[in-house]
């Protein structure tokens, strides 16, 4: 590591903040010693915010119809392989009944970009997931929607929304959608939830075909100016009926360079260890929250349909229980010090 890579780690690390063209030069400086460098910091600060407590939200994924053709995602229109499924009302319930029991207290609704699941039907099962479990919050991660749409899932109670920019460079975005996806409309949708009292993650892939470390220091700049509550990074991992079949997958390496300098950025961030880093390495989750991560989203999703949530090839965890996930979780994280909590993990200012 060079005196000019020290330099900039040290200025993130009281300023919060790097030119973008310092963010670039930060991408492509990395090595070994400048990653052991950012962990650390990244891990003071998640340590003097969060202590040794990690949150955890129980991932229930919904459905995986998608009217959508996103050109890297397993569960894309266009792959006519796709095993698709979509929960019911009552399912989803269970799920959560039985997460509640497990000591989770936030559930993230996940899924493509379904249409059962209008206005009516989600903020029914919202409302009715608010009624039975008030001490929980509710976080959605169902796509592009209205902004009207949005305002009645949060009257409805929703409390946060996870919707991943995936590139904040309009080009790069481009490359990875179809033509009639935009870059505009993510962004909008991103705008929308902020501005309707949502707590808002944001987020890319890491590796995703055509990145560049010009795109990723765009990454960094939307998320120093955005601030969001939460921010989704994993590495990008080919699915076989993709048209990025053949494209390489992100590294452990540069996922866990990019959480710290996340933490670094924004220090009170929620910000998961995925379940994409624990699928390209074992220890993936650990070492993740050992970067500067500070939750874990275990899965809930009832056991016939894991496998077909694929958004990607040899995801983890398909073959376990709840009850699984969780002691194994809260096993990893022993482990490495730390201990999963039974709290909503509401972000905290420092
Ligand atoms: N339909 C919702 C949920 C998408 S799935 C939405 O549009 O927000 C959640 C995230 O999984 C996506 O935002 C994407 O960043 C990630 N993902 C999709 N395909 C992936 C792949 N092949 N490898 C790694 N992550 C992927």
């Amino acid at each position: 590591m060079n005196g000019r890579m020290m330099k900039r780690i040290d200025r993130l690390t009281t300023q919060h903040s790097l030119p973008e063209s310092e963010y670039v030069e930060l991408i492509e400086g990395r090595d070994d010693e400048s990653a052991r460098l950012l962990a650390e910091r990244a891990s003071v600060l998640r340590r003097a915010i969060y202590g040794d407590t990690v949150f955890t939200r129980g991932l229930i994924e919904i459905s995986s119809i998608c009217r959508n053709d996103c050109l890297y995602c397993g569960i894309r229109r266009g792959n006519a392989h796709a095993d698709r499924y979509r929960l019911s009302r009552e399912d989803i319930l269970a799920c959560a009944a039985e997460g509640y029991a497990l000591g989770f207290r936030t559930f993230v609704l996940q899924g493509g970009e379904d249409p059962f699941f209008t206005d009516d039907v989600l903020c029914g099962i919202v409302s009715a997931l608010k009624a039975r479990h008030p001490d929980c919050a509710v976080t959605l991660s169902m796509g592009e929607r209205s902004r009207d749409s949005y305002r009645a899932l949060r009257h409805a109670g929703a409390d946060r929304y996870l919707l991943r920019h995936e590139t904040a460079d309009p080009g790069h975005y481009a490359r990875l959608h179809p033509k009639e996806m935009s870059f505009e409309h993510r962004m909008r949708c991103l705008q929308d939830l902020r501005e309707l009292g949502y707590q808002v993650g944001c987020g890319f892939m890491v590796g995703s075909p055509f990145q560049t470390p010009q795109t990723l220091a765009k990454d960094l700049k939307f998320i120093e100016v955005f601030q969001p509550d939460m921010c989704g990074i994993g590495p990008f991992i080919p699915h076989h009926d993709t048209p990025f079949r053949d494209e390489p997958a992100g590294t452990l390496e540069e996922t866990l360079f990019l959480l710290s300098v996340i933490r670094l950025i924004h220090p009170p961030v929620l910000l998961p260890a995925t379940t994409a880093l624990g699928t390209i390495d074992p220890q993936g989750r650990e070492k993740g929250i050992l970067a500067g991560a500070n939750v874990v989203m275990p899965n809930l999703s009832p056991m016939e349909v894991r496998s077909k949530y694929a958004l990607y090839d040899n995801k983890i965890c398909t073959d376990d229980e709840s009850a699984q996930c969780r002691q194994c979780l809260d096993r990893r994280m022993r482990g490495i010090g730390c201990r999963l909590v039974v709290d909503r993990g509401d972000i905290r200012h420092p």
